[in-house]
């Protein structure tokens, strides 16, 4: 029960830390209006070099085991976003 807690909590923490990386090497955007993170179909290499370095430095230590584990996350972060926000989206087309 804890256990199993624990690893969605893991889990969270691992999407959490994947958009994070994604957002900072620009492969992702972020609505900063309805808080939504969107994929326009650019390249996600960006975000698994950042990733790498990160994790070389440390700094993802307690959140991805290895790298593999990084770059999974990191991949389906990337896959689950909208190509654009989608409140924003329409609202234009009001
Ligand atoms: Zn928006």
């Amino acid at each position: 029960m804890g256990q199993k807690k624990h690893a969605m909590m893991r889990a969270e923490d691992q999407e959490a830390a994947a958009l994070g990386i994604a957002r900072r090497a620009g492969v992702l955007d972020y609505c900063e209006i309805h808080h939504v993170h969107s994929h326009d179909g650019g390249e996600i290499e960006p975000a698994y070099k950042l990733g790498n370095s990160l994790f070389s430095s440390g700094e993802l230590e307690g959140i991805f085991d290895d790298r593999r584990e990084m770059t999974d996350a990191i991949k389906a972060a990337v896959d689950s976003c909208m190509p654009e926000c989608y409140s924003c989206e329409r609202l234009d087309d009001d």
